[in-house]
């Protein structure tokens, strides 16, 4: 996964220096959703990141006691209307570095741009150039792509996507069993 997203870090990094696109400073508008569907998989290195500072069994309780639909990730500025910021940045989800960079696919196949709501009324100009980018050929991350790519790291972990939550939950879960009867290495 660190991997991918290291891959998927420099493909963004291409598009937003082609097309000028970048996040509003301090946007959590993506974050606040009730409805973001993640796969396991995705969340696997938060999972290991919680599992080695010793906080795994903590944030799993919690996950599966809470009837909360947002991401526990996100920090809200309170009174600040959509702002907020991610406090778990490093290990954020595949679909949270591909939302507002990417393209989905129409249903002729062809790709077109995956719209940001605030950036779209924000900045219009940079958007709709960034959108005739795409349907003109440039260079984008395909999200379809990136899914398929997780199929092939580990199908059982990203075969489904789940709200969220259940995603970490199950995210933690497979590293909480794999580490069970294992010792974690010393790097990494
Ligand atoms: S993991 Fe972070 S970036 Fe992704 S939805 Fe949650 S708060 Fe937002």
């Amino acid at each position: 996964m660190e991997r991918e997203f290291s891959h998927l870090e420099k493909e963004v990094a291409a598009f937003q220096k082609a097309t000028g696109m970048s996040c509003l400073t301090g946007c959590g508008h993506c974050c606040r959703f009730p409805d973001i569907s993640a796969t396991p998989l995705e969340f696997l290195p938060l999972a290991y990141h919680l599992f080695k500072t010793g906080q795994a069994e903590a944030w799993y309780e919690r996950l599966a006691s809470e009837s909360e639909t947002l991401c526990p990730l996100f920090t809200p500025l309170l009174g600040v209307g959509d702002k907020g910021f991610c406090k778990g940045y490093q290990h954020r989800g595949m679909i949270c570095r591909l939302f507002g960079f990417s393209a989905m696919t129409d249903k002729s196949g062809k790709p077109r741009l995956a719209n940001c709501k605030p950036l779209k009324e924000e900045r219009p100009l940079v958007v709709a150039q960034a959108a005739a980018y795409v349907v003109s050929g440039g260079h984008a991350p395909l999200m379809r792509d990136y899914y398929f790519r997780l199929l092939a790291i580990d199908p059982r972990l990203a075969e489904r996507l789940l709200p969220i939550r259940e995603a970490i939950r199950q995210a933690l879960a497979a590293v909480l069993a794999y580490y069970a009867f294992r010792r974690p290495r010393k790097s990494g």
